[in-house]
């Protein structure tokens, strides 16, 4: 399969006042085309700082893309600049963020923002992408849409404001769309809108899509492949199914312990997993998940595990699924 994405040994840090704070510590992962792909895993574990990262979003300083390639279509894009991120952003490359206050152009009228990447980047008319315009917003739900578009962002409400934002990622028709926690402010129906949107942006046009979120139920209904991440590494990766029915490192088992699944008794309790991450200003030598883990070794404080195959689809880095580890097993 053709990746569209290839991130390799990524890097992150943030230099703050009392020291750097690696958010990011060596994530691998790639994208295939067209394919929708979710990461998960707690606040704070580095997905929406990689998300960031991709499209170097992220300011630097404080931050710091300190080692590793993102290779997009093949291209690396850490070593491009602003310059050529600025063409690749909105043109191949959409994103759809948690706060659409800090994405949207405060001094720019909605309609403006939308028409623009289409004016640059798709050399359509005005008037063509004045139209296209009012169609994309008709799409996201937003009523009077001819009026709308004159207005700017203070003038529309916070879900409003959310629908926009994606109808300007939505705008070129992006080969790989990023979205980080898209419907989490919206309304259910609304919610249910939007994703269906990227769907079909999907099926029709190929778009490939990472998603981040924290709802179990959105991942299994929207996306192909899952990667967990914890304390700024890739813990586990895998189909679905693989993560859902047959997951094997001991934080992913924990993190679907504490939610809610429809396919199982409503009568079990939830267990939150207890405790909180480490502390990544002084991240630990050994596994992240240690001080968590009620199978913690010996091994696990001293050395970091690696991610190694359960099977062809499935990864996951443990110390007890170490191929030469003694009890393997599914459970
Ligand atoms: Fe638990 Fe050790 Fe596996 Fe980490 S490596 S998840 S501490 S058993
Ligand atoms: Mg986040």
């Amino acid at each position: 399969m053709e990746r569209i994405l290839d991130v390799k040994d990524l890097h992150v840090s943030f230099h703050t006042y009392a020291g750097e704070v690696k958010a990011v510590r060596g994530v691998n992962f790639h994208v295939n085309r067209g394919e929708a792909v979710a990461i998960v895993g707690e606040s704070g574990c580095g997905k929406s700082v990689t998300a960031q990262s991709l499209m170097k979003l992220i300011p630097m300083p404080p931050g710091d893309i300190k080692k590793g390639e993102i290779l997009f279509n093949g291209e690396n894009l850490v070593n491009k600049s602003n310059k050529e991120m600025e063409a690749i952003r909105g043109k191949d490359i959409g994103m759809i963020f948690q706060d659409p206050m800090t994405s949207l152009n405060p001094t720019m009228t909605i309609g403006n923002q939308i028409t623009e990447g289409l004016i640059k980047h798709q050399n359509m008319s005005r008037t063509d992408a004045r139209n296209r315009a009012i169609e994309l917003l008709e799409l996201v739900g937003i009523p009077q849409p001819e009026k709308r578009i004159e207005q700017y962002p203070h003038e529309f409400s916070g879900g409003m404001r959310q629908r926009a934002m994606i109808a300007i990622a939505l705008a070129c028709s992006p080969k790989l769309l990023i979205a980080d926690e898209p419907t989490t402010a919206l309304d259910v129906t609304i919610q249910a809108q939007i994703l269906d949107l990227m769907k079909d942006l999907q099926k029709k046009m190929g778009t490939s899509i990472i998603l981040i979120t924290h709802d179990l139920g959105v991942v299994a209904e929207m996306c192909e492949r899952v990667i967990v991440m914890y304390a700024g590494k890739v813990i586990e990766t895998g189909t679905v199914d693989d993560i859902f029915y047959n997951p094997q490192h001991p934080y992913t088992k924990g993190l679907l312990r504490s939610v809610p699944r429809l396919d199982l008794n409503r009568d079990e309790p939830l267990t939150p997993i207890f405790g909180t991450p480490p502390d990544l200003l002084r991240p630990p030598t050994g596994c992240g998940f240690t001080a968590r883990c009620e199978s913690a070794m010996r091994v696990c404080q001293e050395m970091d595990p690696e991610l190694n195959d359960v099977s062809s689809t499935q990864r996951t880095a443990c110390w007890l699924q170490h191929p030469l580890a003694q009890n393997r097993s599914g459970s």
